[in-house]
């Protein structure tokens, strides 16, 4: 001012570029001052500047150009000097570059998944994401002016969140639609598919396209991923996880008395561990002939159960495939299914096995007879 007037201003004029070690990985930068009317601006081919000023994107240059701002001709430049106001008001200057940035994201903060099955489950999820700047100016306006972002970095985490947080809106619309945890694992590339869908409409605001979202894997706590493991295995087994659930609480809560984590779990699911107990006994009284009352309950179709251990044995084997028991099993007179010894009934067909008595001598028959060898009357 006063004495050196306009020529101070002239010599105290900038050249604002980006410099190359300044800029690697990073999405934006903000220039260390603000811009001036002597200064120029120097845009490189890979790169925009935005103009801000009291939170608001004024205008933004994507063409490679030095510019100064003095060249009112220029057209480009002319709107971005009215846009800032000319001199008395200088504006910031953030730069962005134009190429595709590689990202990886992770949870914070969990996910609070209520599961019909496996209870409020704690999940996590974690990928990498490609994603570029599509309109500068709503980068800047959403990032700089409503996020209060100053660095990349501090874009990358804001960015990192919002990915997260529309993939946990993916996952509350398919468990809506009735997935639950056990069904995530298998519903990854589902998820990764809608999220890049739903992306489009969402980031526009925030000026990002994302160009892909990849390697994602959701995560749980420790226990449920053990007990979705087993399930998974016994849904191949056509075992019910309840029954086994209740069973190992039950379990639990044999070895330890006192109660605690496992005692709650017995009173939650004693009714069921009932119901499975006495399935138990049953599917064991069906194999003690002195005991059955009702035909033995269907073995599962892939073999009749072991003499010894009770192991699933394939038809046609003639050892058990755990205990290796020999097995010898009779074929049923009607339908020629294996049958297990002792039996009163096949499986298959209900055909009642072994030996029975005539209705009306009480003589013993032998399995599959038509008539009584003592009095002559037809049986069966
Ligand atoms: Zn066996
Ligand atoms: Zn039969
Ligand atoms: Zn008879």
């Amino acid at each position: 001012m006063g004495l050196f007037g306009n020529r101070d201003s002239f010599i105290g004029s900038t050249t604002l570029t980006w410099e190359d070690n300044e800029k690697r990985n990073n999405v934006m930068w903000k220039a260390p001052r603000n811009i001036k009317f002597f200064d120029q601006v120097v845009v490189r081919e890979d790169e925009m500047a935005v103009f801000y000023r009291d939170g608001k994107a004024l205008a933004y240059i994507d063409r490679p150009d030095r510019y100064a701002l003095t060249s009112l001709d220029a057209p480009i430049i002319g709107a971005v000097l009215k846009a800032i106001g000319g001199i008395k008001q200088p504006a910031e200057v953030f730069y962005i570059q134009k190429r595709v940035f590689d990202g990886k994201f992770g949870s914070k903060q969990p996910y609070v998944f209520r599961d019909n099955e496996f209870g409020i489950v704690n999940l996590r999820v974690f990928g990498e994401f490609r994603y570029k700047v599509s309109i500068p100016m709503n980068f800047i306006n959403q990032f700089v002016g409503t996020l209060n972002c100053q660095t990349a970095m501090e874009v990358e985490e804001r960015l990192k969140e919002q990915i997260v947080m529309l993939l946990y809106d993916v996952i509350g619309d398919l468990k809506n639609k009735g997935i639950g945890v056990a069904d995530l694992a298998s519903n990854l590339t589902n998820i990764e598919q809608v999220f890049l869908e739903r992306s489009k409409s969402h980031y526009e605001q925030y000026g990002i396209s994302i160009e892909k979202v990849s390697g994602l894997y959701i995560t749980m706590p420790e226990e449920v991923q053990k007990a979705v493991d087993a399930r998974s295995s016994m849904s191949i087994l056509g075992t019910n996880y309840m029954q086994y659930q209740t069973g190992q609480a039950m379990r639990e809560a044999a070895v330890n008395p006192s109660g605690g984590a496992a005692g709650a779990g017995v009173g939650v699911g004693a009714g069921f561990g009932m119901g499975y107990m006495m399935v138990d006994q049953m599917r064991q009284a069906g194999q003690q002939p002195a005991q059955a009352a009702a035909p033995a309950p269907a073995p599962a179709p892939s073999g009749v159960p072991c003499v010894k251990c009770g192991t699933a044995v394939p038809q046609g084997s003639k050892f058990c495939p755990a205990c290796g028991t020999k097995q010898e099993q009779a074929a049923c007179p009607k339908c020629g299914a294996g049958v297990a010894p002792g039996a009163k009934f096949c499986a298959n067909c209900g055909e009642r096995l072994g030996e029975s008595t005539c209705p009306k001598c009480n003589a013993k028959l032998a399995a599959g007879s038509k008539f009584c060898p003592e009095c002559g009357s037809p049986v069966g």
